[in-house]
């Protein structure tokens, strides 16, 4: 059973279970606005939460993974992260409003940060990566405050790390250090920012060193199409995919969840 996150149980009598349980991990089923919403109202009151943008392959491997399983549950803020999330969530009953991908998320945010002169610390990425996207960041909305550091820090430099995140004191931490990583990071060092979110490889996407599929290819729901074509690489990743799939209809026609 999943702990009560944050804030939600007034939340939940009120908008009613917004949520749908998937394999055993509980996402939210709000659009992309409305976790906009949820992020400004934390960012205001600075309570912190964090935000969990799950994919298909993080939720199978929660079968497997009991602490990863109570990390995502226990966030406050855990999105459908791409189109198998948004099948699954349909095929169990419950549909979400739309895709809230974290890159897309970010990008949504950035126009609330403008008006609210956020500081956003970006943490993650190949050297120099994170630096160039904040730097885009930043001529684009030149009232967002911004810094960064690369993911490839050993246990020696972590410190260093945490001490340039916590001196920023930023409103809005993005950690892409890849999944599972990121989601462990964020839960081991609670309180660095009112808002931290597991991004993957945005800061790749923001920075222009990885191409995203064309907006007509992402309207049709092929991008993890694209995205296999342009990193024939992924397919290791992407093969649990099919599994996924069965594990969904497991659920829906035996009631399994596990
Ligand atoms: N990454 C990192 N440190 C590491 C390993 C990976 O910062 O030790 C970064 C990597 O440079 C890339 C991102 O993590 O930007 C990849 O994350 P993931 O594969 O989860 O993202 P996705 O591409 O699925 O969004």
């Amino acid at each position: 059973m999943c702990s009560l996150r944050y804030g939600q149980g007034v939340r939940w009598m009120l908008l009613g279970l917004k949520r749908v349980t998937i394999l055993g991990i509980t996402v939210d089923r709000y659009s992309m606005q409305e976790t906009a919403e949820q992020i400004r109202r934390a960012v205001e009151t600075r309570v912190p939460i964090r935000v969990v943008t799950a994919n298909p392959e993080m939720i199978y491997v929660s079968g497997r993974d009991q602490r990863l399983k109570q990390l995502i549950n226990s966030a406050e803020v855990v999105t459908a992260d791409g189109i198998g999330v948004v099948w699954a969530a349909r095929q169990l009953g419950s549909p979400v409003h739309e895709r809230v991908t974290g890159v897309d998320l970010v990008q949504a945010l950035f126009p609330i940060a403008h008006a609210g002169k956020w500081r956003f610390f970006f943490l993650g990425g190949k050297p120099g990566v994170a630096q160039q996207a904040a730097n885009q960041v930043c001529s684009d909305y030149p009232e967002i405050v911004c810094k960064a550091w690369h993911g490839y820090f050993n246990s020696e430099e972590e410190p260093q790390v945490l001490e340039q995140i916590r001196r920023f004191q930023p409103d809005i931490l993005l950690v892409g250090l890849g999944a599972p990583r990121q989601e462990y990071w964020i839960a081991e060092h609670p309180g660095l920012a009112s808002v931290s979110i597991g991004v993957g490889g945005s800061f790749d996407a923001l920075a222009g060193t990885v191409i995203r599929a064309p907006k007509r290819i992402r309207k049709l729901q092929l991008e993890w199409l694209y995205r296999l074509c342009k990193e024939p690489w992924r397919w290791k990743r992407q093969a649990v995919l099919p599994r996924f799939v069965l594990k969904v209809l497991g659920q829906r026609f035996l009631g399994k969840t596990s």
